[in-house]
């Protein structure tokens, strides 16, 4: 049995999910033509309280989409130092949208508005104009931390107020409100545009959507299609992402709590130098001094349980869809016994 927890992107589909792939209605999606990627749309977009929604190929993708369609050249993006927007994008947002980045430390990942306040740009010509306030829920790199709605209102309220756009960079959104409660059709009115992951926790094969707000759209679909990401008979994918939304959003929770597990289990190790809080689905922590995540990966690579290095000290663990109890029970052992 291999324990796969380097991220939430491994997951396979279900029989059930592939079961709705066979069955999808299809058409060329370019001519706007297919039945289920226009269905997928339409939900995505009543999910998150907005008016329109793109399907396209991956979170970079909509990202890289979202932040083209709210910049112009020579402007300044405010985003967390971590976001994955600026650090694992292939430096997208130089080559797509030629725009700078401001880099903020956050709370965890998580922006105030005091932050961004001090960090925004006088209209000085020396200063690239702040444009865009990218947040992302939940923060990957600071393991899985989220914002609340409230939080996300003041932070909404205030850029508006300075005439900045919002985005926000959702890819964990799902797994940010399994721990909240809060519903996701509260959001979108504090965005202008939100990318949505659909191949992470909640287990599609393939995809992402863009919602975002109606003027938006056809911009949206422009870039999109200037990107290279207008697909054709796609339907087959947006039947497994409804499948997902549909059946995947209300068992995040037991990925969490796997997860939490396992990060008491891990912090008692020796070898476990420091861990950060494990709010989500996410764990991340720093070996102890001597074991490069090399030499960890390949122990316990041995038992079938892999993980991901996440930087020269550091290992990421994710939960997902497809680690059961089992596995868990598994991994626990492994991780127990494990001495350097
Ligand atoms: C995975 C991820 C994305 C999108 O990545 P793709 O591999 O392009 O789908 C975007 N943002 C965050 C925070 C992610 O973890």
């Amino acid at each position: 049995m291999i324990v796969d927890l380097r991220s939430d992107t491994v997951t396979k589909p279900t029989p059930a999910m592939l079961d709705a792939m066979m069955h999808a209605e299809v058409g060329d999606d370019v001519f706007g033509e297919d039945p289920t990627i226009i269905k997928l749309e339409k939900k995505t977009a009543n999910l998150l309280g907005m008016d329109a929604a793109v399907f396209c190929p991956s979170g970079t993708m909509t990202n890289q989409i979202g932040i083209k369609v709210l910049t112009q050249p020579y402007q300044e993006v405010i985003c967390y130092k971590g976001a994955h927007i600026y650090k694992y994008e292939g430096g997208g947002l130089a080559g797509n949208s030629h725009v700078s980045v401001r880099l903020l430390p956050g709370d965890r990942g998580r922006l105030s508005i005091e932050e961004i306040s001090a960090n925004i740009n006088s209209a000085d010509s020396h200063y690239p104009s702040t444009s865009v306030v990218a947040l992302e829920n939940t923060v990957v790199r600071e393991a899985g931390s989220f914002y609340t709605l409230s939080q996300i209102k003041k932070i909404s309220e205030f850029s508006r107020s300075k005439g900045l756009g919002m985005h926000l960079d959702g890819a964990r959104f799902f797994n940010a409100l399994a721990e909240t409660g809060e519903k996701s059709m509260d959001f979108g009115q504090y965005f202008d545009t939100v990318s949505i992951c659909l191949s992470k926790g909640l287990g599609a094969p393939v995809g992402s959507v863009l919602v975002c707000k109606k003027e938006l759209e056809p911009k949206v679909r422009r870039v999109r299609k200037a990107f290279g990401g207008g697909m054709r008979q796609a339907g087959f994918l947006a039947a497994a992402a409804i499948y997902a939304l549909d059946n995947h959003i209300g068992r995040l929770k037991e990925d969490h709590v796997r997860a939490m597990e396992l990060g008491k289990v891990l912090a008692k190790q020796s070898y476990v130098k420091s861990m950060m809080p494990v709010d989500t689905n996410i764990i991340i922590f720093e070996l102890s001094t001597g074991i490069t995540p090399e030499k960890f990966l390949a122990r316990i690579g041995e038992h079938q349980v892999k993980a991901l290095a996440f930087s020269p000290t550091e290992i990421r663990l994710v939960t997902h869809l497809d680690v059961d109890d089992s596995m868990l029970e598994k991994a626990v052992t492994v991780f127990s016994k494990l001495s350097f």
